[in-house]
């Protein structure tokens, strides 16, 4: 039987994972090892004595207490903290999802990497801040990585069987998010509410608002940049209201292959979950006739200054990528906590991104986990500090 991981099980990737094991056939088809989540221990009691877990993890040390209470009688050992999250990673498991939010992801995500294993990722701020460190750490252990994050899921369904040498450009699509419409004047004005209101998908909160302001497309180039290899001149990113399209390879022969699917995160798990087989997944086929048309337009980088802050970290390299993640955490938590407005959180990211680029070691790629831990407090501070110049 095979076993699984899922950590960040009681978001919304992980509620997803959740459903596609439990219709698989839940206990009887997988053996769970380890459940991770943070402040939702109810559901997560829940859902690893539905799936018979080895041990459910909350990131909060001040949750155990409740864990424990909602697992009594269970046998199913229950452990909190952020050191906890990264031990149930390291438990030896065949496939292990990673759906924590934010850099929190990346200790655990490397755990799975050090002992080989097979990490299904989702979680794209452990590519962003640190790229070449995981990379590498996979190739050294022979782990494998598949993408979860659904235009590097199809950029990667896209290219089996192809040359990436033959690439001439990879497409990633961008729904535009929130404010796509919205006359730029106001955008200053929107409020935490408007921003987390995702035209096409149904995703956790700071995603939601990453997805408004393109934090999430810079990400996600980033993450691109770094999973395949490609320079920033083989990225481009492509406004697409509906989501049908999640992304594109332009061959140098000038035939494009493009992904095509309902904007449910479930293709894109149950993709990883199956890989390299595919199984039928409850994700509805395409109706293209009942959709009638598809529309594109070039981003406006007016609109959406992460975009050129994203390529300009993937030129600066090194530490760009753990800084501009990092600092961009920070300027999401003042947004969302009302300390800054909206279009300050672009601003904010460049002000740390300017600040860490005079430091000495900037241009070097952090070689272990503290070093990025180190970039990411800088930047971190660097952003917060910006609120105060404001
Ligand atoms: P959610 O906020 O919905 O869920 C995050 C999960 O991580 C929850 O289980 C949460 O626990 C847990 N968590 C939160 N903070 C910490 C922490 N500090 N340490 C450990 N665990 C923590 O996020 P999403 O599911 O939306 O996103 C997860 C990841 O997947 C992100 O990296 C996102 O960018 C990426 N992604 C998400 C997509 C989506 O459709 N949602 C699409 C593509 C990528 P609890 O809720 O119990 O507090
Ligand atoms: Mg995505």
């Amino acid at each position: 039987m095979r076993s699984i991981s899922v950590l960040g099980a009681t978001g919304s990737v992980g509620e997803s994972a959740f459903d596609l094991v439990m219709r698989a056939g839940g206990p009887e088809r997988f053996r769970t090892i380890a459940l991770t989540g943070g402040a939702n221990v109810a559901r997560l009691a829940q859902m690893a004595r539905a799936l018979r877990a080895e041990i459910a993890v909350t990131a909060w040390p001040q949750c155990l207490a409740e864990l424990r209470a909602a697992l009594a009688g269970s046998g199913i050992e229950a452990a909190a903290g952020p050191r906890a999250v990264a031990e149930a990673a390291a438990r030896p498991a065949d496939w292990t999802l990673s759906a924590i939010v934010g850099a929190a992801g990346l200790p655990p995500g490397l755990e799975v990497l050090n002992r080989g294993g097979t990490l299904a990722l989702a979680n794209k701020e452990t590519l962003v801040a640190a790229g070449p460190l995981v990379m590498s750490r996979a190739r050294e252990t022979g782990a494998r990585i598949l993408p979860v994050d659904s235009e590097h899921s199809a950029i990667f369904q896209a290219l089996q069987g192809e040359d990436l040498e033959s690439v001439e450009h990879v497409t990633i699509t961008a729904s535009g998010g929130a404010f796509r419409d919205w006359p730029l004047e106001r955008l200053a004005q929107a409020s935490v509410a408007e921003a987390s209101r995702h035209p096409n998908w149904d995703m956790g909160q700071r995603i939601t608002i990453d997805s408004a302001s393109m934090f999430n497309k810079a990400l996600e180039v980033i993450e691109a940049h770094e999973f395949f290899g490609l320079g920033v001149e083989r990225l481009r990113v492509l406004v697409h209201p509906q989501s049908i399209i999640h992304a594109m390879v332009t061959h140098r022969d000038g035939g494009s292959i493009a992904h095509l699917g309902a904007p449910d995160m479930r293709h894109a798990i149950g993709y990883a979950l199956n890989w390299p087989a595919r199984a039928p997944l409850p994700v509805p086929a395409l109706d293209l006739a009942a959709l009638g048309s598809l529309t594109f337009a070039q981003p406006d980088e007016a609109r959406w200054p992460a975009l050129r802050l994203a390529r300009e970290a993937i030129e600066a390299g090194g530490a760009a990528g753990a800084v501009l993640n990092a600092a961009k955490e920070q300027a999401l938590d003042d947004f969302i906590a009302g300390r800054i407005r909206f279009t300050d959180m672009a601003p904010a990211v460049e002000h740390a991104l300017a600040l860490a680029a005079r430091e000495a070691g900037f241009g070097q790629s952090p070689r272990d986990l503290a070093e990025v831990l180190h970039w990411d407090g800088f930047a971190r501070r660097a952003a917060a500090q910006w609120q105060g110049a404001a």
